[in-house]
């Protein structure tokens, strides 16, 4: 039963083209949004400059107008911003961080890489294969909490680099409610202190999509299944920041027709593209591959196959959304692009 307003988002980093699985996130975004009623808007995630590919953010927006699926609030579409860049929100997510720090759930960590990676051979010779910053091993780093206050201080006053931390529970059950797969729980001990602002005073993915999905107003947050690992360090985030969580729904996984995760990789060996545009380019029908990636991961409940942008608005439904991997099958592709 859905209630109030809806306003969802599609959040791509521009690491890279727009592909088939992105492009299915943004369809059962656009396709909730439409069907309730609501907003559909576009957050370009670029935080990551090292992996910022030239081109990538066109290549969405291009992709995204091709396959018809219009999102709100861009001066494309007579809207007074978007799409929204984090790149451009850098104060934003610094001063909420700050917050985290001055409340306890934050601090400051000055170690450097070679620190890090001693205190990683260190454990990893101790017997632990995964060694992680986290409760236990923050209290023999160098950080605020285990430094004194003034020694803190003047750290920060020469501007020695340091990266702020999540200061995740050292044992707890994590639980979330996903609408997809039902509760999900996640022990605290198995999550490290992420860092949330990098050393070059950027945000890391998971602070500037919580304070972004807060401050836009994001209702349902509706992502792929590699992010539900993520989804526990976002539950801190909120119950910190004090802020009420949007609700939470993981796709399912789209496998390649080998079996394993469909990637850039796994497709190119299988010559099978895997980016919108070169579907856009050997000319298939906007609407065929919606149609096609509308099946992937949901059904109507009934016998149609075929349905126009308009037909899967008014059918689609997370209810109908199951949480099992999907194969990729570019047959079946075909076929509906025969339909068109
Ligand atoms: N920037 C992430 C991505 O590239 C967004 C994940 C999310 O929707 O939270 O998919």
């Amino acid at each position: 039963q859905i209630e109030g307003p809806v306003r969802v988002r599609f959040a791509p980093s521009p690491t890279g083209f727009l592909h088939i699985g992105g492009l299915r996130t943004a369809l059962y975004n656009f396709l909730f949004a439409r069907k309730h009623g609501g907003q559909f808007i576009l957050r370009i995630e670029d935080t990551d400059q090292e992996r910022y590919v030239a081109g990538a953010e066109n290549d969405i927006i291009e992709s995204l107008r091709w396959a018809g699926l219009t999102y709100d609030e861009g001066p494309d579409v007579g809207g007074p911003c978007g799409p929204y860049r984090q790149s451009e929100r850098k104060a934003l997510y610094q001063r909420y961080a700050q917050q985290l720090v001055e409340a306890g759930h934050a601090y400051y960590a000055f170690d450097t890489p070679e620190e890090l990676e001693e205190m990683r051979r260190r454990l990893q010779k101790s017997g632990n294969p995964s060694p992680k910053y986290d409760a236990i091993t923050r209290m023999s780093m160098r950080n605020s909490l285990t430094l004194p206050a003034d020694e803190v201080a003047r750290l920060l006053e020469e501007g020695v680099p340091y990266v702020i931390r999540l200061k995740v529970p050292r044992r707890e059950t994590i639980r979330f409610y996903d609408l997809i797969r039902g509760w999900v729980s996640f022990e605290s001990s198995e999550i490290d202190d992420q860092v949330l602002i990098k050393s070059d005073g950027m945000p890391t993915y998971h602070m500037a999509n919580v304070v972004d999905d807060h401050l836009m107003g994001i209702t349902h947050v509706i992502r792929g299944e590699e992010w539900l690992s993520s989804t526990p360090k976002h539950v801190l985030l909120y119950r910190y920041l004090g802020w009420e969580m949007p609700k939470m729904a993981h796709l399912p996984l789209i496998l390649s027709p080998k079996g394993g995760k469909l990637s850039k990789r796994s497709a190119d060996a299988l010559g099978i593209p895997v980016l919108v545009h070169q579907y856009r380019e050997q000319g298939y029908e906007p609407e065929a591959l919606v149609n096609y990636l509308a099946f992937l991961g949901w059904n109507p409940g009934t016998e149609q196959e075929v349905f126009t942008l308009a037909e899967l608005i008014e059918a689609f439904s997370l209810d109908r959304v199951r949480p099992a991997a999907v194969q990729f099958s570019l047959d079946k592709l075909k076929w509906y692009n025969q339909q068109f």
